[in-house]
């Protein structure tokens, strides 16, 4: 089976290959030359030749990488989506350079020195070489359609965009300023849950969110929070699950404990579909499942029918 799909594959590349590299090949040897560069990078995936095709989990299509990029990380054939990075994800949502980061700088100390496998430091920096990134989160205020938004939008690559003391702190912040400027806060979660190597001020950061949060509320500002694959453990337990409105994207898994662990400890058979996103629609925790490629649209419909409700009851109570 194997084969066949790397030969397909093969064929496939091939024809696409002028289309991506400078045109050097005169003759056939120099693109027979590549390949095994290509697929060799890997043994674990070998018949993937990286960077250039995914395989969707999904529905086992292999899908063009630049395909997917256009299509925001969406399986073109059904509609899977793959995790997306949080940049891409906010160019993807707001008006063109609308987006003013805040904090971007705020980086993690070691307050426990903490070491399992590696440092802690040195796993902070790590991830930050690799995703370009200071934590796991973005926040910032931008304009989406008409309405200046405070957007928090988190980053699962980044050390499974556990919730430490920057993704707290940034996203407290990004409430108290929206708070301050009466306006409405998105929060785009993602997460494994807390941040095991910060410990206890890691979880201090559920509270400290939920707290700024409430004082949003208090001045009838709404909070829209959407759920993507996957949103777990204490994101979920604190400021995730606190929307005015929760939307989440198709196939998110949504929960608490994995799985697993609820099985062992309740002891019994979990029903079909748990902790999906779809499930949980049924079950009335969140409001919508919205597509990736229709989140912007939505949340401009949502925002014009909360600012008008929000005008007449000003309006009512003057
Ligand atoms: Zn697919």
């Amino acid at each position: 089976m194997a084969t066949t799909t790397f030969t397909k594959k093969s064929l496939g590349l091939e024809t696409t290959e002028p289309a991506l590299t400078p045109p050097p090949a005169k003759d056939g040897q120099t693109n027979f030359a590549k390949k095994p560069k290509l697929g060799s990078a890997k043994s674990k995936k070998r018949d993937i030749p990286e960077g250039l095709w995914t395989k969707c989990p999904k529905c086992e299509t292999m899908v063009f990488d630049k395909e997917l990029d256009e299509n925001l990380k969406v399986c073109p054939k059904c509609e899977h989506h793959f995790p997306i990075g949080a940049r891409e994800r906010i160019h993807s949502l707001v008006e063109t350079c609308t987006f003013e980061e805040m904090d971007a700088e705020m980086t993690s100390v070691d307050p426990l020195k903490f070491v399992d496998k590696t440092p802690y430091p040195k796993r902070v920096q790590e991830h930050q070489t690799v995703t370009n990134l200071k934590d796991a989160v973005l926040t910032g205020i931008s304009k989406i359609g008409g309405h200046r938004v405070a957007l928090g939008v988190m980053d699962f690559s980044f050390i499974a965009a556990s919730l430490g003391s920057v993704v707290g702190e940034k996203l407290t912040r990004l409430i108290e300023r929206a708070t301050e400027k009466e306006l409405p806060v998105i929060i785009i979660s993602t997460s494994g849950g807390a941040r095991m190597q910060e410990g206890m001020l890691s979880l201090m950061q559920m509270a400290k969110t939920s707290a700024a949060l409430a004082y949003h509320a208090q001045r009838r500002l709404p909070y829209i929070s959407v759920l993507t694959h996957p949103t777990t453990a204490g994101v979920m337990a604190s400021y995730a699950s606190l929307g005015d409105l929760i939307l989440a994207e198709p196939g998110a898994m949504i929960g608490f404990a994995g799985p697993r662990v609820i099985k062992d400890t309740t002891q019994a058979e979990l029903p079909p579909g748990f902790q999906t996103a779809e499930f949980l629609l049924d079950h009335g925790l969140i409001d919508a499942i919205v597509p990736r490629k229709e989140m912007k649209q939505r949340f401009i419909e949502y925002l014009d029918f909360l600012h008008n409700r929000q005008k007449i009851a000003t309006a009512a109570l003057a």
